[in-house]
């Protein structure tokens, strides 16, 4: 999930790497380090913590090298120190690599790796993959043969560069689901993560596909597949601006990190759901499944958006899991001296893993004896730390400050929750594997949702100089509704609100004229035809309405001035779809108002006050 750069040539790859490294900084990261070769010797540097660390570490070591690979961390397995840190060495040094992404199978691999009589060093699963080639290098085979073995046994995601003392003249690179580029130079190759690292040095690029393995000398180039297949390969010409491709093309992290969200979510599920059983399996949550399904009462506490993630997965807990649940503001629980009997478990949400008040929250029930579960993006962080056990949402990590794929992230993990505890529980095999089978198709589902983008700028376009708006929805979509508003608030500065559809009534319904837009999610489920009355009620006083509704729904077009059609899906899991136009939409408003979205005034990505 993060950087990797790497050269092979006539000049010193040190300084070459660290400035790669550096381009790459700005994706976040919690460790770095490279390995080299000098005089047939594999050395390598790393520690935990920043690129300038590991630069005032080399600089003392005044290395000098003609090949190279670099690597910044953001540990999925195994916190963030120095021997997690990348690159890896086999046992005597020879082989070493950097790998991004996760390997799903590394827990069987390594298994069989330990009772060969290999030795692990680090906590990671990227460590199995330096040992699988090591045994095929010991069984006679070349370095690119034994890669292309080692990765017929490997389930996951990587972008990987190897390189063998004994054969110092060349760099592997393979590709599954983790983006690399091979960068051609002059009597010089570079391999990459991400153009950025290495456009100080060329501009002619060849991109790798998944399932692809390149072996890249000085000189020259070839890919092949896992089973040795030549792929002819084409060279393009980079043209974006260094600013340009930081963001992946896109205007701005958040949008890149909305049209991220198919990715996200396929890490967030990877390796996570049985089929047959239709269940979940959580490894964080394994020493403690049993008393989270015999806990008594649920208490998820967060802040934000991740408070919202907590009202959905409410919604999911009582209906699915018949466990009482209540979401708390994280700041608020710990103030008010709450209750926690000995059978309550509480979830604390954070996409940092550092949110100050959640944090203080997790250690006043900590304190009592709660069980405290966590659900992080970032690996290792405080809230990782301190909790009992917890599941990581593997969204990668997120730049923008109005959060986007980490909430999406968070559902499904909820969802992967649900699954657990409910199957466990009341929650027959049949459903359990119609929840798991429409869990699969949300990415694709998502991409669907994003081709509506130039439609929803449309719509942002109408809206821009709106002062106030009105996000409404019911049941699992009441939480949307307050997370649309959020959204707009954040980057837009516009006032907004969410309400549960029904209240609207009770007292919102006064604001109601022609200056008020509303946006109603208002999918087809069970509260499809109360949502349509609130609508009516809307209209009715001149207000000017958007909904987020079912694609198969034509009789809402009669009713609303603007609506978004997404695809259909079981209600606990439709909060995962109909957010996505809300993020839209905010992002095109801001974007129109000429705002600064990836940094909102006053706002911090990752908020470490109380
Ligand atoms: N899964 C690997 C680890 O935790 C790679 C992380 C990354 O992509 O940076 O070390």
């Amino acid at each position: 999930m993060c950087g990797i750069v790497g050269y092979i040539g006539e000049r010193n790859c040190v300084p070459i790497l660290i400035n790669g490294l550096k381009r790459l900084e700005y994706r976040g990261y919690d460790s770095a380090g490279i390995g080299i070769i000098d005089n047939n010797k594999s050395i390598v540097v790393k520690n935990k913590g920043k690129v300038s660390l590991l630069e005032d570490k080399l600089e003392e070591l005044n290395l000098y090298s003609n090949i190279g690979i670099g690597h910044t961390r953001w540990a999925t397995h195994g916190i963030p120190n120095e021997l997690n840190a990348h690159p890896h060495a086999n046992e005597d040094n020879t082989i070493f690599l950097i790998h991004n992404g996760i390997i799903e199978n590394y827990q069987v691999l390594k298994k069989g790796l330990i009772n060969f009589g290999y030795k692990f060093k680090s906590e990671t699963d990227s460590e199995v993959l330096v040992h699988l080639i090591d045994n095929f290098i010991k069984k006679g085979y070349d370095l690119t043969t034994s890669v292309q073995l080692a990765l017929s046994e490997v389930e996951g995601t990587y972008g990987l560069a190897i390189v063998y003392s004994k054969e110092p003249d060349k760099i592997i690179a393979a590709r599954k689901g983790s983006p690399l580029v091979v960068g051609i130079g002059d009597n010089e190759n570079f391999i990459a993560s991400d153009v950025s690292a290495i456009l100080a040095h060329t501009k002619q690029v060849i991109y790798l596909e998944d399932g692809e393995i390149a072996v890249i000398k000085k000189d020259s180039f070839n890919a092949t597949t896992v089973h040795n297949d030549e792929i002819e390969k084409e060279i393009h010409e980079i043209t974006m601006t260094l600013d340009e491709i930081d963001r992946g093309g896109y205007a701005h992290f958040m949008l890149k990190e909305i049209m991220e969200q198919p990715e996200t979510l396929r890490n967030s599920l990877r390796g996570r759901i049985i089929d047959d059983e239709g269940s979940s399996v959580l490894g964080g949550l394994t020493d403690v499944v049993n008393k989270l399904v015999n806990s008594k009462r649920i208490i998820i506490t967060a802040c934000g958006t991740s408070w919202h993630a907590g009202l959905v997965g409410e919604y999911m807990f009582e209906q699915f899991c018949r466990i009482p649940t209540e979401v708390e503001y994280a700041s608020e629980f710990r103030y008010r001296n709450p209750i926690i009997e000995k059978d309550d478990a509480i979830f604390f949400i954070s996409q940092s893993g550092e949110t100050a008040d959640t944090l203080a929250a997790l250690k006043e029930a900590k304190m009592k004896g709660a069980l405290v579960l966590g659900i992080c993006n970032a690996v290792g962080s405080s809230i990782a730390r301190e909790t009992n056990a917890g599941v990581y949402t593997h969204a990668g990590p997120e730049i923008g400050v109005a959060s986007t794929k980490a909430f999406t992230s968070q559902l499904t993990v909820l969802a992967l929750i649900t699954l657990l505890i409910a199957r466990r529980k009341s929650l027959s095999r049949i459903d359990g594997k119609q929840i798991a089978d429409e869990l699969r198709l949300l990415p694709e589902k998502i991409e669907k949702i994003l081709t509506l983008n130039d439609q929803i700028e449309v719509i942002a376009e109408e809206f821009k100089n709106s002062t106030n708006f009105l996000y409404l929805g019911r049941g699992y979509n009441f939480p949307v509704a307050l997370e649309g508003a959020l959204k707009l608030k954040e980057i837009s500065y516009i006032h907004a609100e969410g309400y549960p559809a029904a209240e609207m009534k009770h007292g919102p319904i006064a604001l109601i004229d022609e200056n008020m837009p509303v946006v109603f999610i208002a999918p087809k489920d069970s509260t499809y035809e109360k949502i349509i009355s609130n609508i009516q009620e809307v209209k009715a006083r001149g207000g000017r309405t958007i909904a987020i509704a079912s694609e198969d729904d034509n009789d809402i077009d009669q009713l609303v001035d603007y609506s978004i059609k997404i695809p259909n899906t079981i209600r606990m899991l439709t909060p995962i779809l109909t957010v996505i136009p809300l993020q839209l939409l905010a992002y095109h408003i801001a974007v129109k108002k000429g705002l600064n979205v990836d940094q909102p005034r006053n706002l911090a990505k990752s908020v470490t006050v109380e």
